[in-house]
Formats: C-alpha cells, sequence, structure tokens
C-alpha cells in the first residue's frame, strides 16, 4: 500500500556499535546527508571484534585488499593476510577520515530499544534515553566471550584468561603456557607463541583439519605502485584467482557431496599427512569429522610449530583444571603456568543482551527462541525501521564480512529511501515472508558441510547450521533491492 507524504523530512537514525559494519553505516548515512545520525559505541574506541581481540598472532584470513571498505582502499597493508592491529588502524583511520568521532558517542551501552507510537526509543546503561526514526543494529557477531564451564578454573594459581581479554601484564617469555581450543584463534596464537614460551601445550578437545594458505607481504615497491594507482588494488579484490577461489569455497560448503568439498578434504589430509612427520602426533592430529564441518582453520605454520621440540599437544576432554595445570580425562596432568582459553564465543546473541520490544509486543528474545533468524540477515517481522547488518543467516562462505555488510547496506538504503519519499513511516517484513525464507533456509543448511555431522558455533540450538546456505551470487542478487511484497509499509 502507498500512502502519499506520511514520513518526516529528515529521520533521526541511531546506529547501534561502531565496529566494522557500524562505521560503514554512519559513513554512508552522513555522506547522504539526509538526516540526524548518531551512533552508540559501548567501549571507548571504534573496531568492534578488532579492538577487542588483541591476542598475540590475531590475523584476518580474508585477504586484506578483500576485507576493505569499497570506498576506502589501502595501499598501506603489510601483507595478503593483514594482521590484526593493522586492521584496528585501518578502522580508526577510516572513522577519522570521515570524522565520525562527530557523530559517536561512546561509553554508551544500549540496553533496551522499544517501539513506543511508531518510534524507537532507546536506553543505555548510563541511563540516557533517546529516541529513533529508525535504528541500524551493527552490534557484531562474535563478542561475547564464552568460558568454558571447566571445574577448579578458579583455582589455578597462575594468570588465567579469555582469549578476547588477553591480558598483556602477564609475562609470556619463558613461560609454560596451555591454550586451550582449537579454533582458529588457538591456532594463531599456538602459532604465534611458539619459540617464546618453555614449554607451549596446545589442550584440544577436538583435533581441526588445517588449509595451508601461504601468506605473502607486499614489497615497498608494491605499496608505491598501489599507492600511484588505486586500479592495481582492485586488480586483487577482484582477482579472478581470489573471486574464483572464494566462490569454490562456496560451492564446497554448500553441497556435502560436491567435488569442491572433495578437494579441500583431499588439500587438508595431504596437508597433514605431508606436514606432520611422526605417525603418533600424526593420527592424535586427525580429525574424526569431515574438513570444513567446523570453520575451516587457514594456517602456513601450524603443523610446523606443533612439531617443534618445546610444543606438545594433549588431545582429548579435559577432567577439570588443578591449581598447576590441567588434568586430561586420561589421567595426565599439563603443568602450566599461564593458561589461555582460546574457547570462542557466545555466537547466538546478537544484538542480546540489548532487550527489543518491537510492534504489538514483540520481544526479539523470544522471537529468536530457541535459535535466532533474520530475513538476509538483515529484517525481523515485528521490528519496523530495526536493520541489523551482518545479522543471524547472513555470513557467506568466506567471503568479506565487509562486503557483505555493504551490500546489506545498499538493500537498507532502498527501504530507508522509501521511507524518505514519504511512502510509508515504517516498513516492517511480513511474517509469510520470513517464514518462507526460513523454510527454505533451513532445508539448504542442512545439506552443508556445516550439518555434516560436527559440534561448531556455525550450529543453532536446533542443530541448523546459521550461515547462508546458498551461493554468493545468490546473496548479491537477494540483496540487490528490497521485494515490496516482502513488507508491509505501515502509514
Ligand atoms: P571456536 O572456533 O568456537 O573454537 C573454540 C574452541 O574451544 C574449540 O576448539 C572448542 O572445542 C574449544 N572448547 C570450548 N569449550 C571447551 C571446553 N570446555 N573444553 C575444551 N575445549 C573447549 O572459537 P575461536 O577459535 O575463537 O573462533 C571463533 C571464530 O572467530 C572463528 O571460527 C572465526 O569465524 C573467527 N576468527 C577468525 C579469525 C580469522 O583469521 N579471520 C581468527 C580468529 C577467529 P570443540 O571443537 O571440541 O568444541
Amino acid at each position: 500500500m502507498t500512502i502519499a507524504n506520511t514520513a518526516p523530512q529528515s529521520l533521526r537514525i541511531v546506529v547501534i556499535g561502531a565496529g566494522m559494519a557500524g562505521i560503514l553505516a554512519a559513513i554512508r548515512l552522513r555522506e547522504a546527508g539526509k538526516h540526524q545520525v548518531v551512533v552508540y559505541e559501548k567501549a571507548d574506541r571504534v573496531g568492534g571484534t578488532w579492538r577487542e581481540n588483541t591476542y598475540p598472532g590475531l590475523a584476518c584470513d580474508v585477504p586484506a585488499h578483500a576485507y576493505t571498505y569499497s570506498f576506502a582502499p589501502n595501499a598501506e597493508w603489510s601483507s595478503y593476510l593483514a594482521p590484526g592491529p593493522e586492521i584496528q588502524r585501518y578502522f580508526e583511520a577510516v572513522a577519522q577520515q570521515y570524522a565520525l568521532d562527530k557523530v559517536i558517542q561512546f561509553g554508551q551501552e544500549v540496553v533496551r530499544c522499544e517501539l513506543k507510537d511508531g518510534r524507537w526509543e532507546l536506553e543505555t546503561a548510563s541511563g540516557l534515553i533517546d529516541h529513533a526514526d529508525v535504528v541500524i543494529a551493527a552490534t557484531g557477531v562474535l563478542h561475547h566471550p564464552s568460558m568454558p564451564d571447566l571445574p577448579g578454573l578458579d583455582r589455578f594459581t597462575g594468570p588465567s584468561f579469555h582469549s578476547a581479554q588477553w591480558d598483556h601484564s602477564v609475562a609470556l617469555d619463558g613461560k609454560r603456557i596451555g591454550i586451550i581450543g582449537s579454533g582458529s584463534t588457538g591456532v594463531q596464537i599456538v602459532s604465534a607463541l611458539a619459540g617464546r614460551a618453555s614449554k607451549l601445550i596446545h589442550i584440544q578437545r577436538t583435533p581441526q583439519w588445517i588449509m595451508p594458505v601461504p601468506n605473502t607481504p607486499y614489497s615497498e615497491e608494491q605499496k608505491a605502485a598501489f599507492r600511484a594507482d588505486p586500479a592495481l588494488i582492485d586488480d586483487i579484490r577482484y582477482a579472478e584467482a581470489y573471486t574464483s577461489a572464494v566462490n569454490r569455497f562456496t560451492e564446497a560448503i554448500i553441497d556435502q557431496d560436491s567435488p569442491q568439498i572433495r578437494e579441500i578434504e583431499d588439500i587438508c589430509r595431504q596437508n597433514l599427512e605431508g606436514s606432520v612427520k611422526d605417525p603418533v602426533l600424526r593420527e592424535k592430529l586427525r580429525p574424526n569429522y569431515r574438513a570444513a564441518c567446523k570453520r575451516l582453520i587457514y594456517s602456513s605454520d601450524y603443523y610446523e610449530k606443533v612439531q617443534r621440540p618445546d610444543v606438545a599437544v594433549a588431545i582429548g576432554p579435559i577432567q577439570h583444571i588443578e591449581p598447576e595445570g590441567v588434568r586430561m580425562a586420561d589421567g595426565t596432568l599439563q603443568e602450566v603456568d599461564v593458561l589461555v582459553l582460546a574457547t570462542g564465543f557466545h555466537a547466538d546473541r546478537f544484538v542480546r543482551p540489548m532487550r527489543v520490544i518491537g510492534r504489538n509486543g514483540t520481544d526479539l528474545d523470544a522471537r529468536w527462541s530457541p535459535a535466532p533468524s533474520a530475513y538476509l540477515g538483515i529484517t525481523v517481522p515485528g521490528l519496523p525501521n530495526f536493520f541489523m547488518l551482518n545479522g543471524p543467516t547472513g555470513p557467506v562462505g568466506n567471503f568479506s564480512l565487509i562486503d557483505i555488510a555493504e551490500r546489506q547496506w545498499n538493500y537498507i538504503e532502498h527501504l530507508l529511501a522509501d521511507i524518505e519519499a514519504g511512502k510509508c513511516r515504517q516498513v516492517d517484513l511480513k511474517e509469510d515472508a520470513m517464514q518462507a525464507y526460513d523454510h527454505r533456509r533451513i532445508a539448504a543448511a542442512r545439506k552443508t558441510i556445516f550439518g555434516s555431522g560436527c559440534s561448531s558455533w556455525y550450529l543453532d540450538a536446533t542443530g541448523v547450521p546459521v550461515s547462508w546456505p546458498w551461493s554468493y551470487d545468490a546473496f548479491a542478487e537477494q540483496t540487490a533491492a528490497p521485494k515490496n511484497e516482502d513488507y508491509e509499509y505501515i502509514a
């Protein structure tokens, strides 16, 4: 239904979060120049996950020139895969370049978002109350550390901390260090600390498949060439070799029976068998599930590092933690001075613990029980003018989340344009559009490699993989523009 001229001339738009996606939204809104924009950020700096994670070895496994805003190329990336601190500096520099300090309010954690009389009322932890016509929830995915429920953890005598809460006051050199967890984080930490610790013990409940991906530094000549001719950056960002590799990877993960997944399995198996010489260690490190069922780990040197004499692996469940170290279920005690918990995140939280109450009492917490979902990772019925970036079901293969967020933002802009044009005051996703999406999504998700029989943070509470189960092209096509029939236009 089209209703003429019901929208305010200028919308008040609140962006929640100043990580990668919030920075993107704030820049695009400010460039459009039509609206009042405010960004609430709980911390004292921009950067999101790259601000929170400071562990040794932190890096992004998406090529740096692809993990970059399309409008802010960066000639200075030091290597093909950028280290975490460099990525954090990039986001800080972009935020500064676009003068986002004028719109970001730091130290403001939004705790409640409630639709009242057609507008959103927001409340922050410090008691600030604000009102908005539109809310952009750019709150990230992996930012609530999952602390392992290990008996005795509080009795460990040395320092112990989660990987996302790294205690930089703790000396590491020459210490015996235990790392619990073998996800991307644990593997990166092991690679970085091998050689610094007197003894490094990688404690793995479940070993992982490792994909060997080399990381080549960019020379000063290459960086100078990028500065002189940014088109060279595009050549990397949109390189046929890169996009076809990621497309092949996506085809592999969305079809458990595809030749592409067999290819990945072969590469990982050859990596293990060709890299690990000791047959006992090799079999210990061999996972008993299919490659890429858990998020595939990229590392060029992990197997080399775990074969060092000062590095050991302890594989199997943990019985409990003792003051001196980790008692494994097989009875062995792994004595350590420092214990790092690379045990992942509560990946199902998304915008929560923020309380979100929408139309007719729609409560996001209830709506997302037992498992979260959002149409194209963006909208949820009952929450009009509440748009998410990188919300549930959004991540596409191993494509750059920046690219995904930019596509989602373009989609949101279409909806904002309808409101600006006076077609309505609010847009609300229709329930039947959501149901049809979930019906198709869940059926497809079960066929992805993530549903092939392992545990991982990709699975929701009902055991369904919560990632985008189709191709990148399908995501690009479906986010190109909203279908009007999917939305209710509210006067
Ligand atoms: P994760 O993949 O969820 O891995 C958590 C690890 O902790 C698993 O090995 C898990 O074992 C183990 N664990 C959890 N509770 C345990 C317990 N009670 N006892 C023993 N082991 C326990 O977490 P993550 O490594 O932090 O990575 C999360 C995601 O962050 C990645 O998948 C990726 O998307 C992102 N990330 C990306 C990069 C990058 O380079 N782009 C780097 C780091 C992280 P089980 O497998 O047995 O459950």
